[in-house]
């Protein structure tokens, strides 16, 4: 009989994939797309995928066989194979790469991965296999055990469905899993138990005796309610924890720990917002007539217009026939306030995928979109989800960079792997964005996507005004504080006297930017990056944004020994604090990412702002990411020029995007709000574009500069960063990378050269830049030049510890 072998995908680095023999006791059951248990190198175990299965043997090595299989069925199919096929190469990465961002961390376990006691260890589990049994009782006396030691624990090799199962189950956990683990809000709420709870005479006459005993009943009584927080009964004086304590005892009422929204429950955002307006309408028709003949239709439609509602209707009815969508959102927009929101509106159970779900959801919600739930809403890994009969994808918010997985590989862009595995879904696209990428709207115009606008805010609310204050002038005039103009802080007294709300938007985090010596003009840098340093005030520390590496605040120059350092620039920590000094009387949140790093105080703010406890938002451009507050008169842009002076040809986009969307967040509901940009800068064109919000007159100037610089989407990009710790080796590697791509590309490639930060910690960094006409069949050629030299290069002893990085289609 011939022998037979499969083609294993590991979640490792490494090219291709990898053969193994199937045993006889697997043949006919291992089928492609099922997990199997295999051993690589002399000791490690991985849960690979087989991608194919074939009967021709290679003699040149011994293979290895199979150790077991893990899924009975597979758990993704071929449609998703050959996506995952797509996107190793297209963005140039290993098949295994494209593994790891797809599969959630459950899925694929290896020799390193440990496990700790989970949040269930200690409750009852009846009926536990063996295997499992003995594992859970070795989690219960020890802090974590590795896959192999488990293995010797159970005395086979076979295991990963062992584990699966006690993950699970809650008794077991992944210690990686908890480095950004979303903890719920849980409070304490009491019941009313029978026959109290029908019959509460009965509980008068038990509680005769005691006062504060009956005064508790009472109080939990009164509530109607199903559920009571003790904290709420708590809140009267006349009610004594040791009360509801006495209550339990006797068996009147029981206590458990419940989960908690932070949001109210009583959104009104929707009421009679659920019918499509004249305009929504004609948009919606727009994007089914666009359908005919393009799959993938851009909806531009200004901030405040209401595209939700349009997602709706499409949901709706895709979701009535049986099909499935998928609703993508940057990582950070998903907020439980715009859960919440699309939830209410939708009327559906909305499933939420993103790394912050915890790990028995994430593996539910992969199975789920297997057994075909009709509604996923997720960010950018949830493109990889095993849809079975997968009919739109939405990507809300199209032009966010966060679309982009800068690092590890696959550096793939969400909205751009959209299209192609709707392609091979046959399954619709809606591009959904205020202020579309200059990609989507240049597809647009070369006739690749259909294009349907929305124009008009909801409820004819107008666009916000938008005024410009001269910081060249207001300097020169010493009208400033600090980093507010006169006319600035005149506009937010008016506006907190009318009892409305401000968002202050500043593109930098912590105190201060840099720290200068006076005197010689000394900065402080960080020691392995070619950064400075930014000082937190509340740290009393100089840290580093790229390495996060900290130090303490200098008290004298190291290069002069002068004491006068002087803090330079404005960060949000900075802004938070002079601004009350300012005024003294405001409340103010700041939402930046040191600030609001767990998703918990995100909500906390956002909530705060929300229901009126906070009158002022400070924040980087976390604050434009879909929020939606109905009360804000006043947005103010501290400082413009850092956006626009970005050097990155992008920044001129980023900065009209940032803008529009910031200047969004004003005037929302019935009333108009005000714009107010600080700048030094004021006849750059790009802000009376802003001000009319004229796209157009942006995009046809951005793009003609595009053209003439070979930039995307004109052009097609490919950065080659390579580093090294010694900056000697790493130009001898760029001189011989240098020689052969001139040879072969001319001046389609750049470099080498240094990027803007040319060292981060401890790696010296130099970068090649690609430039191709978009219908080049150079694109392949050059990754797999690349990949062939990265071979060659790694090969040689001088060039060890050389690292690669093919970013295609750089943000
Ligand atoms: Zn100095
Ligand atoms: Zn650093």
């Amino acid at each position: 009989m011939k022998n037979t072998f499969a083609e294993i995908i590991l979640p490792l680095a490494l090219k291709g994939t990898f053969t193994y023999s199937v045993p006889d006791f697997l043949l006919n059951i291992v089928k492609p797309g099922c997990r199997v248990e295999v051993q690589f190198g002399r000791s490690r175990f991985y849960s690979g995928i087989v991608a194919s299965i074939h009967q021709n043997p290679r003699d040149d090595i011994k293979l290895k066989e199979i150790i077991d299989i893990i899924d009975e069925k597979p758990i993704i199919d071929k449609a998703h194979l050959k996506f995952w096929k797509w996107v190793a190469e297209y963005y140039a990465c290993s098949l295994g790469e494209v593994m790891n961002a797809a599969l959630p961390s459950a899925l694929k376990l290896n020799s390193q991965t440990l496990l700790i006691p989970g949040f269930a260890i200690n409750e009852e589990h009846d009926n536990l296999p063996d295997d499992a049994f003995i594992l859970w009782e070795a989690l219960q006396q020890q802090d974590s055990i590795s896959l192999d030691m488990a293995r010797t624990i159970v005395g086979k090799k076979q295991i990963t469905k062992t584990l699966e199962s006690l993950i699970y189950k809650g008794i077991a956990e992944l210690r990686e899993e908890l480095k950004d683990k979303y903890q719920p809000v849980k409070l304490r709420h009491v019941n009313l138990l029978e026959p109290y709870k029908t019959k509460p005479d009965l509980a008068f006459a038990l509680l005769d005796k005691s006062e504060p005993q009956t005064n508790a009943f009472l109080a939990i009584l009164q509530k109607k309610q199903e559920f009571v927080a003790t904290n709420e009964i708590l809140a009267n004086p006349l009610i004594k924890e040791h009360a509801i304590k006495g209550l339990e005892k006797k068996g009147i009422i029981h206590s458990q720990y419940l989960e908690v929204s932070r949001i109210k429950e009583e959104t009104d955002s929707f009421e009679g917002e659920l019918e499509l307006s004249p305009q929504q309408q004609s948009a919606y028709d727009g994007i089914y007539s666009a359908w005919n003949t393009q799959n993938v239709v851009l909806l531009h439609g200004v901030t405040g217009s209401g595209k939700t509602v349009i997602y709706k209707k499409l949901i709706e009815n895709i979701v009535n026939e049986g099909g499935q969508v998928l609703y993508l959102l940057p990582e950070i927009a998903l907020t439980t306030q715009i859960i919440k929101r699309i939830e209410k509106m939708l009327n559906l159970p909305v499933q939420v995928y993103h790394s912050r779900e915890n790990i028995q959801k994430r593996v539910e919600i992969w199975k789920g979109a297997k057994d075909s739930i009709p509604l996923i809403l997720g960010a950018r890994s949830s493109l990889f989800l095993p849809f079975s009969n997968l009919k739109l994808i939405i990507v809300d918010e199209e032009h966010d960079n966060s679309f982009k997985q800068r690092d590890p590989a696959p550096r793939y862009n969400a909205r751009d792997g959209a299209l192609v595995l709707a392609n091979i879904m046959k399954a619709r696209v809606l591009l959904g964005t205020a202020t579309p990428s200059l990609e989507s709207y240049f597809n647009f115009k070369n006739n690749k996507y259909g294009y349907v606008q929305l124009n008009e805010r909801f409820g004819s609310i107008g666009l916000p005004e938008v005024e410009l204050v001269d910081l060249k002038k207001a300097r020169s005039q010493k009208s400033m504080k600090g980093p507010f103009s006169f006319y600035l802080l005149e506009e937010m007294r008016k506006t907190l006297d009318s009892k409305r709300q401000i968002i202050l938007f500043q593109n930098r985090r912590g105190f201060a930017p840099a720290i200068q010596c006076e005197v010689c003009s000394w900065t402080m840098e960080c020691r392995q990056c070619d950064v400075s340093m930014t000082y937190h005030k509340k740290l009393s520390e100089m840290k580093c944004h790229y390495c996060s590496q900290t130090s303490t605040l200098p008290k004298e120059c190291p290069a002069c020994t002068s004491t006068r350092l002087k803090l330079m620039g404005f960060g949000t920590e900075k802004i938070e604090e002079e601004l009350q000094i300012l005024l003294p009387e405001i409340r103010i949140g700041r939402i930046d990412s040191d600030n609001a790093r767990s998703k918990k105080r995100l909500e906390k703010i956002i909530y705060e702002f929300e229901t009126g406890k906070l009158d002022v938002i400070i924040g980087t451009q976390m604050i434009t990411k879909g929020l939606d507050f109905n009360n804000v008169g006043l947005v103010g842009i501290i400082n413009a020029d850092q956006i626009l002076n970005f050097p990155d040809f992008r920044s001129a986009e980023r900065a009209f995007q940032l803008m529009c969307q910031v200047a969004g967040r004003a005037g929302r509901k019935e009333k108009e709000g005000k714009v107010i940009i600080q700048t030094a800068q004021t006849e750059h064109p790009i802000f009376k574009d802003i001000m009319k919000s004229d796209f157009k007159s942006f995009y046809y100037r951005e793009i003609r500069d595009r053209a003439k610089y070979h930039y995307p989407p004109v052009y097609r990009n490919i950065i080659l960063e390579i580093s090294h710790k010694d900056l000697n080796t790493l130009w001898r590697a760029a001189s011989l990378l240098s020689n052969q791509f001139q040879k072969k590309y001319g001046n389609r490639v750049l470099g080498p050269a240094e990027p803007m930060v040319s060292r981060v910690k401890n790696q010296f960094l130099l970068e090649f830049m690609f430039k191709l006409e978009k219908q080049s069949t150079l694109l392949k050629l050059i990754k797999d030049h690349i990949h062939a030299l990265m071979d060659t290069l790694s090969g040689q002893k001088e060039f060890r510890g050389l690292r690669f990085k093919i970013d295609v289609d750089p943000q």
